[in-house]
């Protein structure tokens, strides 16, 4: 006889193992995170344990609107625009912003905030947290000082090439010169010479340029900027033979940190003239546009090539850190960096690439918010 086992109740969830008000809190107060709530017109009505430990300010202080007191002041602003907007529509609020803490230090944080709305789709609360990022912070600066020394390095070498080719004529020419007997020719082969050490001059002026530049933004030339990104990499421009086309439809002035936004420009030309084959095209254009939205001017820059396009499947990760098709000699790098300085500037980045059939390539398009227009803008 089989002998029945008595049947195990599931248990059910009683009443008394519910979440209750004192426990929700205890579970919001045990998360990593800061945990607050806000009425639907933004007011902040809860903060958990978190909060009042890290800012060390009382919860009485923190209501209402005293929750920005502890945000940096230069992120003050942006992170209060952000709020009344995400609060005006309705959609979800994240900013990154550094907040101090109770010993007077500051630690970048990730503020994100959701909606919740009742039955009748109307907000009757936001829910939001606070998330540490500092460690993802400094491990991004570290990458991008890493990136701005392999790309010193790589200046270094080009710089090197570019120099080895007039040094090598002026030996030639010196040699001529001391050999010839006739005043003539040495003064030809002088006269050469002296053109070749002027070539030497200006790209030693054009490097130190690139790296003694102040780290404030100023005016200038986006044509000037591209000009001299080909002219760092014209060793590579003549080792693949190819024909780089600059159409300036208008030339515009932005205010950026020149040297960041050369390395862009170098970054993105340098990939084309990897992708190309030898005699390959790229094409560089410039132009001004307006968005009527929001009455802003830009200047659009395109970088085109006719190389062997990015694949499909790949186009996602382009901007991540250390992807890279080009094993070992690629770091990249090199768009990560380029996304994080157009960022910096306001600027945006996109990308169109075609990788099968006939006509493969790739397009990258910039733009950078202009300067409210004046004279010297244009
Ligand atoms: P790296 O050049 O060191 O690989 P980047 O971040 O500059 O790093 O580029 C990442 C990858 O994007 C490259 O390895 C390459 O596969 C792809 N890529 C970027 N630009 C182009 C381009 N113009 N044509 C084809 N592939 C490109």
């Amino acid at each position: 006889m089989v002998k029945m086992q008595p049947r195990r109740k599931t248990p059910k969830l009683r009443p008394s193992t519910r979440l209750h008000g004192p426990e929700l809190r205890g579970l919001a107060d045990f998360v990593p995170q800061i945990v607050w709530m806000c009425t639907p017109n933004g007011d902040n009505i809860y903060f958990n344990r978190r909060w009042v430990d890290y800012t060390g300010m009382t919860l009485e202080e923190s209501y209402g609107e005293g929750w920005n007191r502890p945000f940096h002041e230069d992120d003050r602003e942006a992170a209060g625009k952000a709020w009344s907007r995400a609060v005006e529509t309705g959609e979800q609020y994240q900013v990154e912003s550094r907040i101090r803490a109770a010993d007077g230090t500051y630690r970048w944080f990730l503020m994100r905030g959701e909606p919740i709305k009742g039955a009748d789709g109307a907000i009757t609360k936001w829910f939001g947290t606070c998330t540490d990022i500092q460690d993802m912070k400094q491990a991004e600066q570290l990458l991008l000082r890493s990136e701005k020394l392999a790309s010193v390095g790589r200046m270094a070498a080009s710089v090197a090439h570019e120099i080895n080719n007039p040094l090598e004529a002026i030996t030639n020419l010196l040699y001529l010169a001391k050999q010839s007997e006739d005043m003539e020719s040495v003064r030809s082969y002088i006269g050469n010479a002296e053109a070749e050490l002027g070539r030497v001059a200006h790209i030693t002026r054009q490097s130190l340029g690139f790296y003694r530049e102040q780290n404030a933004p100023t005016l200038v030339s986006v044509q000037r900027l591209l000009e001299s990104a080909i002219e760092i990499l014209n060793a590579k421009i003549i080792a693949k033979e190819a024909t780089v086309e600059m159409r300036w439809h208008m030339d515009a002035h932005v205010s950026v940190v020149a040297g960041e936004l050369r390395q862009v420009f170098a970054n993105l030309i340098a990939n084309s003239l990897h992708a190309i084959d030898v005699r390959g095209r790229v094409e560089l254009r410039t132009s001004v546009s307006f968005n009527h939205a929001n009455g802003i001017r830009y200047a659009r820059v395109t970088i085109a090539d006719n190389g062997r396009g990015i694949e499909r499947e790949v186009r996602h990760k382009l901007f991540e850190p250390f992807f890279t098709t080009k094993g070992a000699v690629g770091t990249g790098l090199g768009l990560w960096v380029s996304k994080q300085i157009l960022d910096k500037h306001q600027g945006t980045i996109q990308v169109r690439s075609r990788a099968e059939g006939p006509a493969t390539g790739t397009v990258f398009r910039i733009t950078l918010p202009l300067p409210a227009l004046r004279e010297e803008s244009l």
